[in-house]
């Protein structure tokens, strides 16, 4: 007998992944993007290339609602990037944008710790969740509906299955921009992502040190490969101010991230200290650009924001 799930006993809401696996081969590889080689701020078109039936990204179609999806990447794990994913958002919320925040980091949600959101969402009258609504963001994460010490041992449809339900059976309400905190690295779930997601643009983040960089380098290759124009780069942790003398030390040496921006012909977004305040408001769920709205780490993400929604005003606009 089947039985409704609101008639299950303890279950307040259920999360269905159903996944469907592609037959290798079956999915041709969308040809790479014409390499950029302005090193400026480039506005993004709003008219998408038509794509062939048989191009992965043909199953794309856009979230009503929200005018630009942007993913924040980067090669790998630690480098900072749901932290700049969140400040970036409010970043673009200073500027006057409606702003949502999707964390997609599957594997380790942090937007609950760096958000202090512990409450899971309510659905609405057509069953689509209701993002939190906190520091004037929509915000949604697989978080909010596991603990986030669950270890999330999710393959690669799931994981993809999981993240098209926080897109789309979500009220997102009408957003410029939706931020996406992308799970780190550059395998197949990430490319699926990128192919699946009608992404507008990709921000990289990256420490200025060698490893980091082959890998933000592996992330910028992978979404010119499936025609996601790269906004640009930002040097997270670029470079380590005391918080009591105020001197300024390299520890991961520093201009890495930029010089490799101009090598590869993507704007350079900007460099965000390694700084004691960041960190802590982060941990403890008060964002620094909305706890210290009129302090330097603020500005310099805000000035941020402004570049990349510099290049997204022709689809916002058109929206
Ligand atoms: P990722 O998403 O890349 O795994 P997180 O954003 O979770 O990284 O950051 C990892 C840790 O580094 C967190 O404790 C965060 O507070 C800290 N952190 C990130 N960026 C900075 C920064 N610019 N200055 C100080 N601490 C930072």
């Amino acid at each position: 007998m089947i039985q409704p799930v609101e008639d299950v006993r303890c279950v307040t809401a259920a999360m269905i992944a159903l996944t469907a696996e592609r037959k290798p081969g079956s999915a041709a590889a969308a040809p790479p993007a014409p390499h950029r080689h302005s090193h400026g701020v480039q506005p993004v078109s709003a008219h998408r290339p038509p794509q062939s039936p048989a191009s992965p990204m043909s199953k794309q179609s856009e979230i009503p609602g929200i005018a630009a999806v942007i993913a924040v990447a980067s090669g790998k794990g630690g480098v900072g990037k749901s932290t700049t994913a969140l400040n970036l958002a409010l970043g673009l919320r200073d500027l006057g944008l409606r702003v949502g925040l999707l964390d997609a980091d599957i594997y380790g949600p942090s937007v609950p710790r760096l958000t202090g959101i512990h409450e899971k969402p309510q659905l609405d009258d057509n069953r689509k969740m209701i993002p939190i609504q906190r520091f004037g963001l929509a915000i949604m994460s697989i978080g909010f509906l596991v603990e986030e010490e669950t270890a999330m041992i999710w393959r690669g449809p799931m994981v993809m299955s999981a993240i098209t339900q926080m897109l789309r059976d979500v009220a997102w309400g009408t957003l410029d921009i939706l931020v996406v905190d992308m799970p780190p690295g550059t395998g197949d779930a990430q490319l699926t992502l990128a192919q699946n997601v009608p992404l507008r643009g990709a921000v990289i983040i990256s420490t200025p040190q060698d490893l980091s960089l082959i890998d933000a380098r592996r992330g910028l290759a992978m979404f010119k490969k499936v025609n996601v124009p790269v906004l640009g780069i930002v040097e997270n942790m670029s470079y380590f101010q005391c918080p009591e003398c105020g001197t300024r030390s390299d520890i991961f040496g520093h201009g890495g991230a930029r010089l490799e921006a101009e090598r590869l012909g993507v704007p350079f977004l900007g460099e965000i200290p390694l700084h004691m305040s960041i960190r802590a408001t982060s941990d403890s769920g008060t964002p620094v650009v909305d706890s210290e709205p009129d302090g330097p780490h603020a500005a310099i993400y805000r000035a941020i924001g402004v570049k990349v929604r510099d290049q997204l005003q022709g689809v916002i606009a058109a929206a």
